[in-house]
């Protein structure tokens, strides 16, 4: 196990996690609201596989996902000593059963910055952040508005815009 924390987020990203741009990796100064790292951790080959196929499963950055299981670890005072290698380890050995609540949080965290929706006519096809249906070319779907300048582009279809109570 090893694993450095460096402040540059020009450093570049290890294979599993540069997939896709992954907004939180690229912090822009005064725009962030806290100061955030980039974390290089060593896997196991195997373990890296895991997290790979779920995170291919759940069509997410791999990033996003190694991010989201150890913001989980934190609140889970119970597993408080555990390390980063042996949470991950755990967490994709009950990968399946922890699929859903994990699936749930990060569509909650990739919607957690949009403060609207645009309509838009789409020119690529896109899937849905919510729903995960497949939204093609020429459909009408909703632009997330955010803040962040680097965030990764969500869209939702009609029936996951939020409508008012
Ligand atoms: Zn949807």
């Amino acid at each position: 196990m090893y694993h450095v924390v460096t402040p540059d987020p020009r450093d570049s990203a290890p294979d599993t996690a540069s997939e896709l741009p992954d907004a939180d990796e690229r912090p822009s100064g005064s725009e962030l609201k806290k100061k955030e790292r980039v974390l290089h951790t060593r896997v196991p080959a195997v373990l890296e596989r895991e997290l790979k196929r779920f995170a291919e499963n759940l069509r997410v950055p791999v990033s996003n996902l190694v991010r989201t299981i150890l913001e989980d670890a934190v609140t889970a005072a119970d597993h408080a000593t555990e390390t980063v290698e042996q949470r991950l380890r755990r967490a994709a050995g009950t990968l399946e059963q922890e699929r859903e609540r994990l699936k749930k949080k990060i569509v909650t965290d990739r919607l957690a910055g949009v403060f609207a929706f645009q309509s838009v006519t789409l020119a690529k096809p896109q899937t849905c952040a919510k729903c995960e249906c497949d939204l093609p070319i020429g459909e009408r779907a909703h632009f997330g508005l955010t803040d962040a300048p680097q965030a990764e582009r969500v869209f939702v279809c009609d029936d996951c815009l939020p409508k008012p109570a």
